[in-house]
């Protein structure tokens, strides 16, 4: 081997200023390159690696300090190190030794070529380069390279095979906002958040991407602020294939990336209340669809409607609704698990996407939580509120299999609840499939039926409790359908509801009653009343009807006290103050009212009091439990008490038995109507009924 020490040119600069500029280029170069450089001691001890150099050796960069450089020159080599090293160390100059090395980076040791510098006396640097002799040509290299990695727009890293960062260039540090030093060695995943670790794991940069090929990481940078990259990823393989580490070249994409998440976060989330929209609703539901598949758990789909929210936007105004919107969203939230999806389809309309469930007894706890949450008033805007909801509940993949499907069979059990009387939540079942698909028919065949005069009213006789006369009679509605026969109210109500048809027929059975009372006023007494249903949505929506009613009375000559409102208690929760301003109106035309199904549970006797009544009935439901011991007959008595001192009457409804004649005779109540007294009848049977027990 050729053991001239080679003097190489070293310029002609004044000493200070080369010494500042070699420094200058050193340090710049010091951690970049690809070279192994060290600063060794007068006594062969090594002062200084960069990264390069430390791996040359195989110690870890901060630990080289302990160990002399003449430990890792092969044996047999040694001598000619010293000599070289005894030159270098006295000598300014450049001096270059081709020699081996023990611990050559990665594989067999082999030639290297020395190069030092700057010896002092004190210390000098070495660098090592592959002893291939071709040092021109790596110089030039070496050069270029530096260039590249300084000058390059894009950050570059490398780690190696455990993830350690072994290399990155200034643009990558001013990325990151930290100093080379500070990430050298580090665990790259170190700069990263959750999400950018799952980013970068999902990525695998020990595969070999396509060319072109890029990925978007994210970083953290050291002051906090997030780093998103857009990364070309390349693995390095030794030559037996084992895996080195991986090379890669970054952009910075956090600012095109801020306005794509913008416009994301747009086209997915409700802008009022920050929820999913719509379309993400789909996608997560779909997705929940697919892990349930996977997990052999099923998922509740919750579609809630707020009840009478249009009125409370209608009198307290737009901002006064999106207030009332936005509370009614942290409030649903409030009532489901972190991970389950609560999202706004538009309007009043929410879903719960509740995933991952193994028991149905948790959606019935859920939904009943949601809706006594939205029971509870609302202070919008400094003005009290009072809202409810109406949810329907689908299982995937219990009651559909497909997307759309499951969506539609949501609603439709909403639709239920809506039907239900509302404050409520329905299942989806195939019975209400069915009803649903009946819904669509009748709707249609509904539209036909008052131009054909398919309705009918049959008459229930009231009768008084002391006399056994026939005061009155309860006007229940039937449609004799062409196909499917005489239909009870309960079979085509509920679609004449949804549909607004109610309002149309109410017209009709209120017209039909007068016409009919006024012939009983003649025939059975003076005094005879006729009452007519009103179910809460006909109740709310039948204001525009009220002049036509009045001038129809008075064609008839009829005093409007001949007809009693029956509005049932479920009225009562559209909020006060409505139910008020209807019941005004009602009076102002003279009609009396009957609060209908008392003590079912929502109106209180204190109801009684503020409100403009004239009758109560008392729900069947607890005529029936008259037969027992004879503990309910308290609350009858209670009742007829408070409805006594409130200047009301009161009639029991659905007495059966004698016996429960007896009982509500013996606790005062006024007036009583039951399949004892005769079941719904037409006209002309009532109307010989009432001859026949006319005192
Ligand atoms: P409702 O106001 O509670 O009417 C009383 C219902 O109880 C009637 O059923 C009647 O047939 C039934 N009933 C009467 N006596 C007895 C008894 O002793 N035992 C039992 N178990 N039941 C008895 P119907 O005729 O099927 O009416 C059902 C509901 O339909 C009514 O309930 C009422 O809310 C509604 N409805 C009836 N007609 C109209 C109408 O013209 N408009 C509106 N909106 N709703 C109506
Ligand atoms: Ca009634």
């Amino acid at each position: 081997m050729d053991m001239d020490v080679q003097q190489l040119d070293s310029g002609v600069s004044p000493e200070r200023l080369r010494h500042e500029q070699e420094q200058a280029h050193f340090n710049e170069l010091y951690l970049l390159a690809p070279t192994g450089y060290f600063v060794v001691a007068f006594d062969g001890r090594i002062l200084q690696a960069n990264v390069a150099g430390a791996r040359l050796i195989g110690v870890p960069r901060g630990a080289v300090g302990g160990h002399r450089f003449r430990d890792f020159v092969r044996r047999n080599w040694r001598e000619e190190f010293d000599a070289f090293f005894e030159s270098a160390i006295n000598s300014r100059a450049p001096r270059r030794k081709q020699l081996e090395m023990t611990c050559a980076d990665h594989g067999a040791p082999g030639p290297v070529l020395l190069a030092s510098a700057d010896g002092s006396g004190q210390a000098c640097r070495i660098v090592v380069e592959p002893g291939d002799g071709k040092l021109a040509a790596l110089e030039r290299s070496e050069e270029r390279f530096r260039r590249i990695v300084h000058c390059a727009d894009e950050g570059i890293w490398e780690i190696d095979a455990l993830g350690f960062i072994t290399f990155v260039n200034p643009k990558m540090a001013a990325l990151l906002g930290c100093e080379i030093e500070d990430l050298l060695e580090q665990p790259l995943v170190r700069f990263m958040d959750e999400e950018g670790r799952t980013r970068f794991e999902a990525h695998d940069v020990r595969r070999q991407h396509a060319r072109g090929e890029r990925v978007e990481l994210k970083f953290l940078r050291c002051d906090g602020a997030e780093l998103w990259t857009s990364a070309a990823t390349t693995p390095i393989f030794d030559v037996a294939g084992n895996y080195l580490g991986t090379l890669a070249l970054v952009t910075d994409i956090t600012r095109s990336r801020a306005s794509a998440e913008r416009i994301w976060h747009q086209a997915n989330f409700d802008e009022l209340t920050g929820l999913p929209n719509r379309h993400m609703f789909r996608d997560r539901l779909a997705q929940e669809m697919r892990k349930a598949d996977r997990g052999a758990t099923f998922v509740a789909l919750l579609f809630i409607d707020l009840d009478h929210f249009k009125e409370v936007n209608d009198r307290l105004g737009h901002a006064a609704g999106d207030t009332l919107l936005a509370e009614a969203a942290r409030r649903v939230k409030a009532c489901v698990r972190a991970t389950d999806t609560l999202a706004r389809l538009g309007g009043d309309e929410f879903t719960v996407i509740l995933a991952g469930l193994e028991r149905v007894g948790s959606v019935d706890r859920i939904a009943q939580a949601v809706v006594d949450a939205l029971a509870r008033p609302f202070d919008v805007l400094g003005e009290s509120a009072g809202i409810s909801a109406s949810v329907g509940i689908a299982l995937y993949p219990a009651d559909a299999r497909e997307l759309p499907e499951l969506i539609s069979h949501a609603d439709q059990a909403m639709y239920a609840s809506k039907n239900a009387g509302r404050n409520r939540f329905s299942y989806f079942t195939q019975d209400l499939q069915e009803a649903a698909l009946a819904r669509q028919v009748i709707a249609a065949d509904l539209r036909e039926a008052i131009a054909d005069q398919q309705f009918e009213l049959l008459y229930q006789p009231i009768v008084s409790l002391r006399t056994g006369a026939v005061h009155k009679a309860e006007a229940l509605l039937r449609w004799r359908h062409p196909t499917r026969g005489l239909l009870a109210p309960a079979e085509f109500i509920p679609f004449a509801e949804s549909s607004g048809m109610i309002v149309e027929i109410g017209d009709w059975v209120f017209r039909e009653a007068a016409r009919q009372v006024r012939r009983w006023q003649r025939s059975i007494g003076p005094d005879f009343q006729v009452s007519v249903n009103k179910s809460p949505v006909q109740f709310r929506r039948d204001g525009g009807q009220y002049q036509g009613w009045l001038d129809y009375l008075r064609e008839l000559q009829l005093p409007p006290q001949s007809l009693v409102v029956e509005i049932s208690e479920g009225a009562l929760q559209g909020g006060a103050d409505a139910l008020l301003g209807r019941l005004a109106q009602y009076r102002m035309l003279g009609l009396q009212v009957a609060l209908d199904h008392f003590g079912t549970g929502y109106a209180s006797l204190a109801y009684l009091k503020r409100y403009d009544i004239d009758f109560v009935k008392i729900d069947p439901s607890l005529a029936q439990t008259l037969d027992g011991e004879g503990g309910e007959l308290a609350l009858y008595e209670a009742i007829v008490a408070m409805a006594h001192k409130l200047g009301l009457k009161v009639v029991a409804e659905g007495v059966e038995t004698a016996a429960q004649r007896a009982l509500l005779v013996d606790a005062g109540c006024d007036y009583a109507q039951g399949y004892i007294f005769g079941h719904p009848m037409t006209a002309g049977e009532l109307e010989a009924l009432a001859l026949r027990q006319a005192p």
